[in-house]
Order: structure tokens, then sequence, then C-alpha cells
């Protein structure tokens, strides 16, 4: 089972918290932060680029976890 270091705190794309929902759904990129799967996708997909919604930095497209 992975355990995800932000997983206490809340999508910064829905703002909905993690807890609600089982641990394959969130999804680590390289900065360190966690998100909802299917939320960094569509952020990823709505012309954002590959910056981290949090702290801009680059983001690897492929899954972390
Ligand atoms: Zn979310
Ligand atoms: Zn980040």
């Amino acid at each position: 089972m992975p355990s995800v270091d932000h997983a206490a705190g809340n999508c910064s794309v829905c703002m909905e918290s993690f807890g609600k929902i089982p641990d394959e759904t969130a999804r680590r990129v390289s900065c360190g932060h966690v998100y909802h799967h299917n939320c960094i996708t569509g952020w990823l997909l709505n012309g954002n680029g590959n910056s981290c919604p949090l702290c801009r930095r680059e983001i690897s497209s492929r899954p972390m976890i």
C-alpha cells in the first residue's frame, strides 16, 4: 500500500479531501504534491502545460506512484 505524505490534505484542484477516496485515485506528481488522478489529468489537459497547480514547478506527465 503506497503511503502518500500529503494524503491528509485537500486536492488543490477541486478542494476535496483525500480522505473520502481510495488511495489509488490520488496521484503524486514529481514535485511531491498530491492531487486526485482525475483532477491533475484534467488540469494538465486544460492548457496548463506541465505546471503543478500549487508550486508551478514542471511535473512529469508520467505517474509517480
Ligand atoms: Zn481533486
Ligand atoms: Zn507542486
